[in-house]
């Protein structure tokens, strides 16, 4: 019997072609359009995008620089999306953005114009690590691979060969990764061929696709506390340990630790801001306040956009830099969508929401001894029921992430004697309660809960005294602002199930999503990457090399 499988090697002749001939038609239907199929007729703009996040920023700064016409609609009154910053009182908070991994990242941004318009800077530590308990782990780790090396062979000396392990094969992953990247790229035989070919020539890659984080921590190593301090950040990656994908990790230590972890000068604001500019000096338009209702569809394929006022643009391609439930639902209309697109974006699992405490303080905490920028305190090594705790707003028994901004050095953060830190733990929409009075008691109740855990850290921050100003974010206010789902920023849960999340094509011809929800990941960096990806399968569908 013929099996559905990428080994296809062991199958008997006829068998194998009777499985590319399907295999190529399955591919070719999947993605509609291929190079040159450039939509004919007359519109306002070359390409609409509905939403400045960092996506939809980028996709519109590569095709203006390519001489597409842009017009970009942003909801708010500024872009940005969660890339954004807040001003109270001597204080400017950045909303996101902790750590930016730099890389080929920093080449995109060149490639489109806007590396020169921003200054980056980078950080010291990736991060510092403290687990408490009888015997204390407390780890600061730096942010490049000697440094890393180093520290974790200073500290556990019988896991040098897990060390290395982890090293080389995050490079071997990392460099398949490299390798395949324009895969998505590709259609039709060229596609079906690329595809068949990588279970040969990347073996690491389609291993390591398949093992979660822990699967990939014991085979490394055998003690528990290097595991839980080599795997601290899947707090920013989104499933707790034995669920998330190995190859995330890999990929991304790979890129910290060879180019470094990096902010941007005047917070991330700045660089969207870069974004738009360089939209606007090519010719394109950048809308803020302007609210998009409608993608619209005729005969299945996008033609234009409708506003909140009312207002009607006309598009050859329209992007939407949302989540799919917005396009799917809202915008587009599922009956536009192929059943079989509704119904597996609707079994797809999202990721979490977050809670931030955004403090300006009185006190100036370098001076005080705390030296570091990024400090994880967590209550257990158990992601799981960290994972648990904190999704249910038991955050006291979760991990609260401290990042001292003002130890940045970026004189924006905070006055001289003062500094500025923000305090973070996942959270739950669902757990949010809908009445305002509750909400906002609850909201205060899990501000000082949050204060309190940080302050194990740093005792400073439960006097009121020290406190100038205090802002939080919920679920709620996520949404709000980004209208992503439930105040999900990061999409969809990254297990080995849905890892490749969905991709930037979509079943309605001419229209693309690209977002955190896409196939690149998120993050500050995967966004960007995710919005040069949307506007290169437009380029190519133009004919732009
Ligand atoms: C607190 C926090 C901390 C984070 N820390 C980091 C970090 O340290 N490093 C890192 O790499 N990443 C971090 N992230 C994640 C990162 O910020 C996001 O993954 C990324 O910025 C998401 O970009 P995006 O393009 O998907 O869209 P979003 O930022 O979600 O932007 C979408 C935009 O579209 C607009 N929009 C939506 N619908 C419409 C509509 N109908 N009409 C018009 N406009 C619309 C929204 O207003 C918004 O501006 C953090 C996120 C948060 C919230």
């Amino acid at each position: 019997m013929l099996r559905w499988t990428l080994n296809i090697f062991g199958l008997h002749m006829k068998a194998k072609a009777v499985f590319i001939f399907i295999a190529a038609l399955s591919l070719l239907a999947a993605n509609g359009c291929g190079p040159g199929d450039k939509p004919s007729g007359e519109a306002q703009y070359d390409v609409i995008i509905v939403g400045g996040g960092m996506a939809g920023l980028s996709a519109g700064a590569h095709l203006a620089s390519n001489g597409l016409k842009v017009l970009l609609l942003e909801q708010h009154h500024k872009v940005g999306g969660c890339t954004t910053n807040f001003t109270r009182g001597d204080f400017t908070f950045e909303v996101a953005l902790h750590e930016l991994a730099g890389g080929g990242l920093f080449q995109l941004m060149d490639l489109c114009g806007v590396k020169d318009k921003v200054e980056v800077y980078p950080l010291p530590d990736l991060y510092r690590s403290i687990f408490p308990g009888e015997t204390t782990v407390d780890v600061t780790m730096p942010a490049n691979w000697e440094g890393w090396d180093n520290t974790l062979k200073a500290n556990w000396p019988e896991e040098a060969e897990g060390i290395d392990k982890l090293h080389s094969l995050s490079t071997e992953v990392f460099k398949d990764v490299m390798d395949v990247k324009d895969l998505f790229r590709y259609s039709g035989a060229k596609k079906l061929f690329a595809t068949l070919s990588v279970p040969i020539k990347h073996p690491a890659l389609v291993k390591w696709s398949k093992k979660t984080l822990q699967e990939l921590l014991d085979y490394c190593f055998t003690d528990e506390d290097i595991k839980a301090v080599v795997s601290q950040f899947w707090i920013y990656y989104g499933a707790p340990i034995p669920d998330e994908i190995a190859i995330l990790t890999l990929v991304a230590n790979e890129v910290f630790l060879t180019e470094g972890a990096w902010h941007v000068m005047g917070t991330s604001q700045n660089l969207s801001n870069a974004y738009a500019e360089r939209i606007r000096e090519l010719g394109g338009e950048v809308k803020t306040g302007t609210l998009v209702t409608k993608v619209i569809v005729e005969d299945g394929v996008a033609t234009g956009v409708q506003t909140e006022f009312g207002d009607t643009y006309t598009g050859r391609y329209v992007i939407c830099n949302t989540d799919p439930y917005q396009m799917a639902f809202k915008l587009v209309g599922e009956d536009n969508l192929p059943a079989s697109y509704v119904k597996n974006l609707k079994g797809l699992k999202p990721a979490n929401s977050l809670f931030v405490t955004y403090l300006g303080l009185n006190i100036d905490l370098k001076k005080l001894g705390y030296t570091d920028t990024e400090i994880f305190y967590n209550t257990s090594k158990d992601s799981v029921a960290v994972y648990d705790n904190m999704m249910n707003n038991n955050f006291k028994d979760g991990m609260v992430s401290i990042t001292i901004y003002s130890n940045y050095g970026d004189p924006i953060y905070a006055p001289p004697g003062k500094s500025l830190v923000a305090l973070l733990e996942f959270s739950d929409y669902d757990s949010w309660p809908k009445d305002r009075d509750e909400y906002q008691k609850m909201r205060d109740e899990k501000a000082a809960e949050i204060i309190d855990l940080a302050a194990k850290v740093i005792p400073e921050l439960a006097d009121p005294k020290n406190v100038d100003v205090m802002e939080i974010m919920t679920p709620v206010t996520l949404q709000e602002f980004t209208m992503n789902y439930h105040g999900i920023p990061y999409g969809f849960y990254l297990d080995l199930d849905q890892w490749k999340k969905i991709p930037i094509n979509t079943p309605v011809k001419n229209l693309y999503i690209t977002s955190s929800w896409t196939q690149s990941w998120h993050g500050v960096g995967s966004a960007q990457i995710n919005g040069w990806m949307a506007a290169r399968l437009i380029m190519d569908r133009e004919g732009i090399e």
